[in-house]
This record gives structure tokens, C-alpha cells and sequence, in this order.
């Protein structure tokens, strides 16, 4: 872990310890508030200034991704592995997919370039939505 922060000449602290600890422990997409809050709960806290400031060095040096929420919150990501992501339109929910380049091509302009990568986020309905929206009753006379 220390490792980590030193090689990318960022000096080691507590707070940046830990919270390393945690993106490499922890799966999903947090609100800066998220990952305080868990920190709260674990009788560990960060003050949030230290926390913001951290979490934008990190994002800087590539040790975290950030993805853009539902409601155009920034969201830090723990996910590093290039992928794309599936969002909910109902609840919000987000989560990581893998998409096949071929499958991206462009038809039209820019079908000639050469792709390297992609940031594609498709929207839906997650499955417990569907079913949310399936048994609404309908309303009767
Ligand atoms: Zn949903
Ligand atoms: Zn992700």
C-alpha cells in the first residue's frame, strides 16, 4: 500500500493509507460522503476536507476512477480495470460491464479511425425495478 503512494512520489499518511485500504477491499461506485460515512461507522472518521482532497490526488494519479451518478454526483470508482457501466433509470443503480470493442464500432463517420477504448454507459431498467414497475396496480373504478 505504501508502495503504492510512493512510487507516485505522494507522501504516506494515515487517512491515505486507509482509504487505499479500502478502495482495494471494496467494490462499487461512492459519493465522497459515502466513503465518509463508512468510515464513521467503522469508529474510524476523516474529516471530509481531508477526505475530498485525498480522493482528488488519488484520481489524479490514477488509483481510483470516477464516474459521473444518477443525479450528476461525482462518484469515485474502485474499479480500475477498463470497463463501462449500466445504469438503472428508476433507482439509479450502477453497475460494471464489459463490452466488446468490435461491437462499438461507429457505422458511419469515424468508421475509419482505429478505437482504442471506450466510456459507454448504457441506461435500463435493473431487474428489481422491472418488476417494481411490472406490479403497480393499476388503478380501477
Ligand atoms: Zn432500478
Ligand atoms: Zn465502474
Amino acid at each position: 500500500m505504501q508502495q503504492h503512494l510512493e512510487r507516485r512520489g505522494l507522501r504516506t499518511t494515515q487517512p491515505r493509507l486507509r482509504l487505499l485500504q479500502f478502495f482495494a477491499q471494496t467494490e462499487g461506485h461512492f459519493t465522497p460522503e459515502d466513503i465518509a460515512e463508512r468510515f464513521r461507522l467503522a469508529g474510524e472518521p476523516i474529516p471530509i476536507a481531508t477526505l475530498y482532497q485525498n480522493l482528488r490526488v488519488f484520481s489524479e494519479h490514477g488509483l481510483i476512477g470516477e464516474v459521473v451518478g444518477h443525479g450528476g454526483e461525482l462518484r469515485y470508482d474502485t474499479n480500475l480495470t477498463p470497463h463501462s457501466h449500466l445504469r438503472c433509470n428508476r433507482c439509479g443503480k450502477l453497475i460494471d460491464i464489459v463490452l466488446n470493442l468490435s461491437d462499438l464500432r461507429p457505422h458511419d463517420q469515424g468508421h475509419d479511425w482505429q478505437i482504442t477504448g471506450a466510456r459507454v454507459e448504457l441506461q435500463g431498467l435493473c431487474p428489481v425495478c422491472q418488476v417494481a414497475t411490472a406490479t403497480k396496480p393499476t388503478p380501477t373504478l
